[in-house]
């Protein structure tokens, strides 16, 4: 039987970094299910891998669901740090989102495995079982395991829901994350357009940003960031079964109009503009593409001349502006692009990120419960949680 000091399972970004970090003095094999690494960091950020977020450390632990677990490992392992391993250079966009310059989800892969000389590598090798002494199969034990094999959603990438009942450790309920939204409504009239710096809420939850209908329903950032909020109130575990959703979301279209506001200039305009035409005087206000679908939803004549719109159609527009609903039935889970939950954060130890149960057990990335909305936090997680797993595991 070989002996190795470390097995890490799972070839995505947080298994990756942790061979990187516990190569470097321990014997390391990494166990892979596919016949290639890192499929799911391939289609990061749209093939072009939204690698981390450039904010202030500070400010950036806001953004997770247990902040004070990944301080530790945020520090351990700065972006600095992650940029230091690629022979290229990163670029940063709006809302301090990291790229590589090449635009290319494939060179951070390949400038991962690059680093990965002194390691052992078994593709097509699926972990289905591991012993209390860290036996895998009867040719392969370990001293310390490293497990990294991801979430659920995205199963085509290696993900399975039964990575979970590997070892003993207690876990979360386990929800879709960063998901689009499937509506009622056919919407398939409107696929493709985009609505610019809205607000998108679900009771007290809001978010800004950019949403795009598509044929079943919505997406875009604002809408998969709301999506976290909604999947984390409702109670479900996806190790269980599906969601039972029907609820109601609500747009902004003009989130920097108080409903006052659009009074005053309406009642304004209607009477100064009087010949101009709803479907033209909304073009401030609205995209383009979006005015007719709007007017036939409120039931308003956009041919309409503004003079001739009465009291009533001028509050069911207001209305409307600042609060178009839509009723929600699913997630669109096939697009979901992390999980929620995971490995119970109660029985991980963050400097380490070792079991407290199983001495020797260590978890990286997003199979622990651990999450964090679009825009390279999630990525952040992976290796900051699997660099820090790796030195701890190979500190031992
Ligand atoms: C379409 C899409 C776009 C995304 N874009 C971004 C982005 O731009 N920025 C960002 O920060 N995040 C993004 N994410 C999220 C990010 O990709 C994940 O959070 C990240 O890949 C998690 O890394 P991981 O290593 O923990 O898990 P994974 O990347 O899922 O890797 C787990 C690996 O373990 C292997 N494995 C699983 N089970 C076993 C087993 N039993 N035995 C052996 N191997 C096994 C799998 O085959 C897989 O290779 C995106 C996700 C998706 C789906």
């Amino acid at each position: 039987m070989k002996q190795y000091d470390i097995a890490i399972i799972g070839g995505g970004p947080a298994g990756i970094m942790a061979a990187i970090a516990a190569s470097r003095t321990s014997d390391v094999i990494l166990l892979e299910k596919n016949p290639s690494l890192g499929r799911k960091l391939l289609l990061t950020g749209g093939g072009r891998c939204n690698i981390t977020n450039n904010k202030p450390i500070k400010q950036l632990l806001t953004f997770f669901n247990n902040k004070n677990f990944l301080k530790h490992s945020f520090y351990s392992f700065t972006n600095e740090n992650l940029f230091s391993i690629f022979d290229f250079d990163f670029v940063e966009e709006d809302d301090n989102r990291i790229f590589p310059e090449s635009g290319r989800s494939k060179d951070v892969l390949d400038g991962l495995t690059d680093k990965l000389d002194g390691v052992s590598i078994s593709y097509n090798f699926e972990v289905k079982s591991i012993s209390e002494d860290f036996v895998i199969n009867d040719k392969l034990k370990a001293d310390r395991i490293i497990i990294a094999t991801g979430g659920v959603t995205y199963p085509q990438t290696g993900c399975s829901p039964d990575n979970y009942a590997l070892t003993n450790q207690p876990i979360t309920d386990i929800r879709y994350g960063l998901s689009p939204l499937v509506t009622r409504k056919d919407l398939s009239g409107i696929a493709g357009v985009g609505l610019n710096d809205v607000v998108i809420s679900y009771k007290k939850s809001r978010v800004r940003g950019d949403i795009l209908f598509s044929h079943v329903g919505l997406t875009g950032p604002a809408v998969i960031n709301l999506s976290n909020e909604i999947s984390e109130g409702i109670t479900y575990n996806l190790l269980e079964g599906e969601p039972v959703i029907d609820l109601e979301i609500a747009i902004d279209l003009c989130p920097d109009h108080s409903r006052e506001d659009l009074m005053d200039r309406f009642t304004r305009d209607f009477q100064d503009k009087g010949k101009t035409m709803l479907k033209n005087y909304l073009k401030q206000f609205l995209t383009n593409s979006f005015i007719e679908y709007f007017l036939s939803e409120i039931n308003l004549d956009g041919d309409i001349q503004l003079s001739r719109i009465n009291k009533k159609s001028k509050n069911r527009l207001i209305e409307n502006l600042k609060r178009f609903t839509f009723e929600i039935v699913d997630f669109n889970s096939k697009l979901s692009k992390v999980t929620i939950g995971g490995i119970d954060l109660k029985y991980i130890n963050p400097k380490t990120m070792e079991s407290t149960l199983v001495p020797g057990l260590y978890f990286a990335g997003e199979v622990l419960d651990l999450h964090g909305p679009t825009g390279g936090y999630n990525l952040k997680i992976a290796f900051s949680t699997g660099y820090l797993a790796g030195l701890a595991a190979a500190e031992k």
